[in-house]
């Protein structure tokens, strides 16, 4: 066994530890993070490996995926800092220091008894704010403050994962357009209709010269 192999193999392990759904998830964060006899810089080496590749699966999981959301979306959280490094033309996820998986820790516990405590919680992000809260009626928001030219790309970004697979390029004149129906449409409206007459010609012409003799 090769060490990338090992490391797929731990990532595996650590990716059933989590789970697949928010509520197992959820069960692992308590356990593993929240609970006060878990303490950070007091586990050996070895345990702190196993918790190092546990957040990894963590960010790494998408729940969408395997019991949609309502909308049918995927939503996946990439690390943005140098989250691999590259060894021998592998890429390897890299292992957290004891600091950050402390400060995971601590974020966890905050976030988390702040919810219990307003029913909300504030996630804070360089760029702005992702409030996470209920209504009266306890319908869950996700509300997102931040300039306006994020929270336009934001919503673009949400726009399209709710309706982005209607849209397409036409072939013919390049002009993107939206379609109603499942089937996917290479070509826009008027090409399509077009290309239509095009080919009822076409074949009105093949008749022709079937009829007068293959000329
Ligand atoms: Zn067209």
């Amino acid at each position: 066994m090769n060490q990338y192999s090992k490391i797929r193999a731990q990532l595996d392990k650590a990716q059933d530890e989590i789970g697949r759904t928010p509520e197992r998830a959820v069960q692992w964060i308590l356990t593993r993070l929240v609970d006060q006899k878990v303490d950070i810089p007091d586990i050996g080496p070895t345990d702190r490996e196993k918790l190092s590749y546990e957040v990894i699966a963590f960010l790494q999981c998408h729940w969408g995926g395997e019991r949609p959301q309502k909308s049918g979306w995927v939503i996946e959280v990439t690390p943005s800092e140098k989250s691999h490094m590259v060894s021998k033309g592998q890429l390897y996820p890299r292992l957290f220091e004891p600091d950050t998986l402390i400060q995971f820790q601590s974020e966890a516990r905050g976030l988390i008894n702040n919810y219990l405590a307003w029913q909300s919680a504030d996630f804070p992000f360089p760029g702005g704010t992702v409030h996470c809260l209920r209504l009266e009626d306890g319908r869950p928001v996700l509300v997102i403050d931040t300039p306006s030219i994020s929270a336009f790309r934001l919503k673009c970004a949400f726009l399209l994962l709710e309706v982005g697979n209607h849209l397409a390029k036409c072939k013919d004149c390049d002009r993107i357009f939206y379609f109603e129906r499942r089937r996917i449409n290479d070509r826009c409206k008027t090409c399509g209709s077009n290309q239509r007459v095009r080919l009822c010609r076409k074949r009105e012409r093949q008749r022709h010269r079937l009829r007068s003799g293959g000329k």
